[in-house]
């Protein structure tokens, strides 16, 4: 049994409401935590103790919506100038994806996996193309969070755009992953079904992944009215809006991740709050591409349950909270709008969802929950305590660097030094390697 304790610091819940407690330690054993008390009520021996002495404690971050895959992509420039997002889609995302190898895919995942340790966020959900080497692609992804010591659910997004042998691949890689997760209860591994969007599926792709999907006992995670073109394109061929088209499939429902919902309408939000579908804001995608801003304080007064996802845009959820807030005060023209509907996104809603998907507390620092914990440099230099605590975090924590970050009770990186069996500086040089092929095929 390892016993690691963690005193001095202060420790912040997160959740509603975050608390700060003061004068506590945290005991960590068998990977969960066991004990938040007076270090001189927790008894010892201990495997290792931690100094926490000018640090604040808490749990470590869920990204909701992720996309290791994109990492190869940073520096390459798109194919040709893009106006609006179908262009985006076209000259750059949908080529790339093609290129993809499966070594490509598991040195992508490695990558980001290493940097999402540095900053502090321990469950991440995936959403993985490669059309091109669609079988074995999530054996691969599950390898590289196997080595990183994280959590991630991964998925297939299964699309119609690259012909039907791609999509039998895609329906079939999903459902394989997904059997072998549910037998071997890996901690660190879950899965769901993944889609890539309504508009590049048919309604016959839609019943077989439905049907798949639901014999396995799991949700879906899909892409759903990210821009107005997902919209137009499902009116015009289908007559109904993305939301209700997949729900007419039985694709959404608790369980299930709907990516974006910027261009929702009043019976979408309906249809979603009432299904209690996940929606997951990702706002430094959608200002990237200027796809919109979605509404997520209509979204929250509606009762749907909205998380905070980064769509590959970086793993640092603080900067992507940062960004949700400010584009939330632009589009409502209101500067002090939506602090607690954009913090609840990333402290109450992703634990909820992370909870969800492993079916253990996952996200907030409570006895029994998992223990999935960072330690971030800062010393407050205004008063920190249960009021205020949230300020600190989107103004003062969001700009610290994290020191340790411990997933499962595993310490993954210990004084901002990386702790897991891996050559880092080899990975980065054949990252270049593979990012100069794959940049040379596109
Ligand atoms: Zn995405």
């Amino acid at each position: 049994m390892s016993r690691i304790l963690i005193q001095n610091g202060t420790l912040l819940t997160l959740g509603r409401p975050c608390r700060v407690l003061e004068g506590c330690a945290l005991l960590i054993e068998d990977g969960l935590i066991a004990r938040i008390a007076p270090a001189a009520e927790i008894p010892g021996p201990f495997d290792r103790v931690l100094d926490a002495k000018g640090k604040v404690v808490m749990p470590g971050f869920v990204n909701a919506h992720m996309h290791f895959y994109s990492t190869l992509v940073r520096g390459l420039g798109k194919a040709a100038p893009s106006h609006d997002f179908q262009e985006v889609l076209t000259n750059l995302w949908w080529r790339l994806d093609r290129q993809l190898t499966l070594d490509d895919v598991e040195v992508s995942a490695q990558v980001i996996l290493l940097e999402a340790i540095r900053k502090g966020t321990t469950t991440l959900v995936d959403h993985h193309a490669s059309p091109g080497a669609v079988i074995g692609s999530l054996d691969r992804i599950a390898k590289a969070v196997k080595a990183s010591g994280l959590r991630a659910c991964l998925c297939y997004e299964v699309s119609d755009r690259d012909g039907q042998t791609v999509t039998d691949q895609g329906l079939e890689e999903n459902a394989a992953f997904a059997k072998a997760c549910s037998d071997a209860r890996d901690p660190q591994l879950r899965a769901l079904f993944g889609l890539h969007a309504a508009f590049t599926l048919s309604d016959a792709t839609l019943d077989r992944a439905a049907r798949l999907g639901h014999d396995l006992g799991i949700g879906f995670h899909v892409h759903v009215a990210e821009a107005a073109s997902d919209v137009s394109a499902n009116l015009k061929m289908h007559g109904k809006s993305p939301v209700t088209r997949l729900a007419a499939h039985g694709i959404l429902g608790q369980g299930s991740i709907a990516a974006h919902a910027v261009h929702v309408d009043e019976a979408d939000m309906e249809t979603l709050a009432r299904m209690g579908t996940f929606v997951v804001h990702n706002p430094q995608s959608n200002l990237n591409n200027a796809v919109g801003i979605a509404n997520v304080l209509e979204l929250v007064r509606r009762d749907v349950r909205v998380g905070l996802g980064t769509d590959a845009m970086t793993v640092a959820m603080l900067e992507e909270l940062r960004v949700g807030l400010w584009a939330q005060h632009l589009r409502q023209d209101d500067p002090s709008c939506g602090f607690m509907e954009l913090t609840d996104t990333l402290f109450v809603r992703n634990p909820e969802l992370a909870t969800q998907l492993w079916g253990f507390p996952i996200g907030t620092l409570d006895e029994s929950a998992a223990a999935d914990v960072i330690l971030v440099d800062y010393d407050p230099p205004t008063p920190l305590d249960d009021s205020t605590a949230l300020g600190h975090l989107v103004f003062g924590i969001s700009q610290a660097t994290v020191d340790t970050t411990i997933c499962g009770g595993r310490i993954l990186m210990e004084s901002k030094r990386l702790r897991i069996d891996l050559d880092e500086t080899a990975l980065t040089a054949r990252s270049r390697e593979l990012a100069h092929g794959l940049w040379d095929r596109f």
